[in-house]
């Protein structure tokens, strides 16, 4: 293996032009063995194997529980330097690897693997504000409550991930939804620089001046293109938010229902303001609940943005106004408590067809109500069409390539149970249902296609639901800045363009 190691190394500068040449294809456990012993020797305490504390800490930090699997060993690097020389011993060597930020994309190979290289970018945490620009410097090992916490001391807020220990860049290369979306856009429209460590180990930076077409793809184009180790965000002076935070019981969930549809097709981007909208139900005790959390730009308490949800009677309210730090500091998801299925689809807004699908999910949850653990939600996105218009008109738009003239709303399934028996019922049983009402919002002219890979099943395939000319942008993208195919073949794990 050293003589191809060598002979890539070589040809380094010549890689990014040159279509044809491939990595070597060897086994799984060869390209490991290489890849680890080189790193190793190479980076000495920076690469951790299996007898090692600091390995077992490694292989449990992941949302979903199917995500813990066992590589061969873990490389930390700590600089967009380590990663680019490490990029090029792995694919001299035709490792297979997996690369995790936050670790919150919740199926198995989305961000680790068995028997190969897991790439941990826990220690490129930079979060390095510009107050002048308004401006944030984000490693990809940054969480987003240290993204608001380094912001807060300036009176600064940026478009990131609602919940507090969601990963800076999984979200952020898939599109990002964030509560003030309908005024400022998804994640993605937020960033105005990438720095990218390409599959041949050269470090490029893209914005709307330099590799416009890779900037252009890293929007909404996930890991197919290079690892990124810095994201440009752009902030937003807003010290002060407004919350409310409403519980409801089943009697309300039809008008509940109903509120989300009223919020959707009247969160205008004059007033930033959106939510977290679920339904839970548990199938042991029958009982339903459901939660809004709102969360509205300024003072103005209790946030009117939301009257709609207001005036449902609730079984508890709390409003209140703080700084997104104090808000985001309270929203935490703890890894590892369930093995979890997301699965969505995506419709016109429509009250009465949105209560039938719910309803269809209530029933179909008592048909698994006997799985261990069973921890059903429904889940209401919101994607106010001012949300569309942010890209349609910054000059650079992203790979979506929706249209604003629409809001839509997408419907979600999140699953979890506790045993690794029930993973493929689980799995087949979110898949028909989903399928069965999408096909019903089909007929009755509801259902529209896009897929957003932070709500999908591995099932799923967003990258179908994208206009054809963006997927074919994004594949020529592909091959001008990884012709070696490192981030297709080496890295295959999560949501992949198509060869
Ligand atoms: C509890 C929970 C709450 C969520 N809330 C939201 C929300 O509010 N808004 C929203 O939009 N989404 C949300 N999501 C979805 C979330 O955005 C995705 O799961 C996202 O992938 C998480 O980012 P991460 O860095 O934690 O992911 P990881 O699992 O670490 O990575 C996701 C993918 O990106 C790749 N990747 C990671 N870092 C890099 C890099 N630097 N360069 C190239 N590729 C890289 C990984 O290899 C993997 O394939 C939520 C998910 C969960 C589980």
């Amino acid at each position: 293996m050293s003589f191809l190691n060598t002979a890539v190394a070589a040809l380094l500068p010549a890689l990014a032009v040159a279509q044809s040449l491939q990595v070597p294809v060897v086994s799984l456990s060869e390209g490991a063995t290489c890849g680890c012993a080189q790193l190793s020797s190479t980076f000495g305490n920076k690469t951790i194997f299996s007898n090692s504390t600091a390995y077992a800490t490694e292989v449990i930090d992941f949302w979903d529980v199917r995500s813990d699997l066992a590589p061969a060993c873990i490389f930390e690097p700590s600089s967009a330097s380590d990663v680019s020389s490490a990029l090029q011993i792995l694919a001299g060597c035709g490792t297979q690897f997996a690369v995790r930020g936050g670790g919150h994309m919740n199926y198995p190979g989305a961000n680790n693997i068995n028997g190969g290289v897991l790439v941990s970018l826990a220690a490129l945490d930079q979060n390095i504000v510009d107050a002048e620009s308004q401006t944030i410097d984000v490693g990809p090992g940054s969480r987003w409550v240290d993204v608001y916490d380094a912001l807060d001391e300036y009176g600064l807020y940026t478009i990131g991930g609602r919940m507090k220990t969601i990963g800076v860049p999984g979200l952020t290369l898939i599109g990002g939804f964030h509560y003030f979306i309908n005024k400022y856009g998804f994640t993605m429209d937020n960033v105005l620089s990438y720095d990218v460590v390409l599959g041949n180990g050269t470090q490029v930076v893209a914005n709307k001046t330099d590799n416009f077409e890779l900037f252009w793809a890293l929007k909404g184009g996930a890991n197919n293109f290079g690892l990124v180790t810095n994201f440009k965000l752009q902030a937003y002076p807003i010290a002060n938010v407004s919350i409310t935070y409403q519980n409801f019981n089943e009697s309300a969930i039809e008008d509940f229902i109903g509120a989300t549809v009223d919020l959707v097709n009247n969160d205008g981007p004059e007033l930033a303001a959106g939510s977290v909208i679920t339904i839970q139900y548990n199938a042991t005790t029958k009982e339903v609940t459901s939660f809004i959390m709102g969360m509205q730009e300024g003072t103005e308490s209790p946030p009117s943005r939301f009257d709609a949800f207001s005036k449902i009677p609730s079984t508890s309210t709390m409003n209140a106004v703080m700084s997104p730090k104090q808000w985001h500091a309270n929203l935490d998801t703890p890894n590892q408590m369930f093995r979890v299925q997301f699965a969505h689809k995506t419709m016109i807004p429509d009250a009465d067809q949105l209560y039938r699908i719910y309803q269809g999910w209530k029933d179909a949850v008592d048909s698994i109500s006997d799985v261990e653990g069973l921890y059903p939600t429904f889940v209401m996105n919101i994607v106010p069409k001012s949300a569309l218009s942010v890209a349609k008109n910054n000059g650079v738009g992203n790979v979506w390539g929706l249209d604003d003239s629409q809001s839509y709303i997408i419907w979600q399934f999140s699953t979890g149970w506790a045993n690794a028996e029930d993973d493929i019922r689980m799995t087949s049983w979110s898949r028909s249902l989903l399928d069965y009402w999408h096909q019903e919002n089909q007929l009755m002219g509801l259902a529209h296609e896009w897929l957003y890979m932070g709500d999908a099943g591995e099932f799923q395939d967003p990258y179908v639901t994208f206009p054809r000319e963006n997927v074919e942008r994004m594949r020529q993208v592909r091959s001008d800045y990884d012709p070696l195919g490192v981030f297709t073949r080496l890295n295959w794990g999560g949501f992949k363009l198509s060869r």
